[in-house]
């Protein structure tokens, strides 16, 4: 293995042999001070010895010439864990030291690594952290370098994974590091790789969700689809799943959860965008009451408010286009009329998707600051922020300072539907 206890202190065999200037040198060294009796092993205590050769790498091993039985267990998560990255192991970390902190003062909470939680059962392949609360059991599986693995190998481990965990009694959470997500907002519409439907949970937060939407739609007068205009190619069910993010940068590691209703399940992969997402920090992602939190309760609340001005607007157009068609065929003999009509209805405008992170929203902000803002820009930049508080805030900008600009602007503005969109930003 690549780890050993040296001067009590867990050093990796990596480090140490960046530490000469050669390599030669270095195994040299480290090979002397191992037969010194030096090292040892982390988990059992027994001494350990430098292996170096051309037919493998350095490595340590026992001295006694066989492994036991959580060592045997590290080799194999070490050989599992070659393809992630660097950041793999740091994520892991952090989420480790996290529950191991929550676990001194909740007495039916156990957290381990997965390496060693199941050293006995000789598990092929192992969670990185396993929960335990009470009688039910978690495995947290981080997952990096999606895309040098490519999706097509990345849904094998995941199959793979997802199928010997849950035989063996596990609940799986997985958290990917860093997607980048692909939202097209206007249409509500997600698109997936197929690793990410492979993925998905169903959470506390996501059968409450599953209850509003039963309830919006317990007349049936129109679906969800309808009311958002949303493409489905299968009619989409109550069905509403998480999807959890790993970010991490030099200020640490935050979470972020999406909420989708899955639909189309081959190429493109498409869901149902329920909320547009938002960013959480690690106090609220992994507070364990009986499952992980992963959730943060106000931005939920206030999504699910959104959520609902937003059906109620929806079933609003629906209804008036229902009435508009009546009135059309009320007028049917006065063509005159009808025609009149027909000149004088504006047809809304569609307004274009905006992605996460294309420039657009600079864009409109800066328009703002200028306070020569288009009616289009306008009506743009209130639909954005008013979607994606959160998101605002962790791209850096405060809402607040934002609400000023446009308060400013109306200072100068004196077209009346600029003005009505200005008000929106600022009445959030
Ligand atoms: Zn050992």
């Amino acid at each position: 293995m690549q780890v050993a206890n040296y001067e009590n202190n867990i050093i990796s065999l990596y480090d140490e042999l960046d530490k000469y200037p050669r390599r030669d040198l270095a195994i040299t060294e480290i090979r002397k001070k191992g037969r010194k009796y030096a090292y040892k092993c982390p988990f059992c205590d027994e001494y350990l010895i430098l292996r170096a050769g051309h037919m493998y790498e350095p490595h340590f091993a026992h001295k006694q010439g066989k492994s036991c039985t959580v060592a045997r267990s590290y080799e194999q998560y070490e050989q599992q864990g070659k393809k992630e990255s660097a950041q793999h192991s740091v994520i892991r970390d952090v989420i480790y030291d996290d529950l191991r902190t929550q676990e001194k003062y909740k007495p039916d909470l156990k957290v381990e690594h997965g390496y060693k939680a199941k050293a006995e059962g000789s598990w092929k392949v192992v969670p990185d952290i396993v929960v335990k609360k009470g009688s039910a059991e978690f495995g947290i599986s981080i997952l990096t370098n999606v895309y040098q693995k490519g999706d097509d190998s990345l849904v094998k481990i995941i199959r793979k994974r997802n199928q010997y965990f849950t035989e063996r009694g596990l609940n799986n959470i997985w958290f990917i590091e860093d997607q980048k997500q692909s939202l097209d907002l206007s249409h509500r519409v997600f698109f997936l790789w197929e690793s990410e439907t492979l993925l998905s949970a169903k959470t506390a937060w996501d059968l409450k969700w599953d209850e509003l939407l039963n309830k919006l739609t317990v007349n049936d007068t129109y679906s969800i689809s309808e009311v958002f205009n949303y493409n489905e190619k299968e009619i989409l069910n109550n069905d509403v799943r998480s999807l959890y993010y790993v970010h991490s940068s030099s200020e640490g590691i935050s979470f972020s959860v999406h909420r989708v209703i899955l639909d189309e399940l081959e190429s493109p992969y498409r869901a149902f965008a329920v909320t547009t997402g938002y960013k959480m920090q690690l106090t609220d992602a992994l507070v364990i009451q009986d499952y992980l939190q992963l959730s943060n309760d106000d931005y939920e609340n206030r999504q699910m408010s959104i959520f609902k001005s937003d059906f109620a607007e929806g079933i609003n157009r629906l209804m008036q286009n229902a009435e508009g068609q009546l009135e059309n065929i009320k007028l049917k003999d006065n063509t005159k009329q009808a025609e009149q009509n027909g000149k004088q209805k504006d047809t809304p405008k569609d307004l274009p998707v905006i992605y996460w992170d294309d420039g657009t929203v600079t864009y409109l902000v800066d328009r703002l600051k200028s306070k020569y803002i288009s009616e289009e820009d306008a009506a743009l930049l209130a639909q954005y922020l008013r979607h994606n508080r959160e998101l605002v805030i962790f791209k850096g900008w405060d809402l607040r300072d934002i609400q000023k600009l446009a308060v400013e602007a109306m200072g100068k503005i004196s077209d009346s539907t600029i003005r009505t969109h200005l008000g929106e930003i600022v009445d959030l």
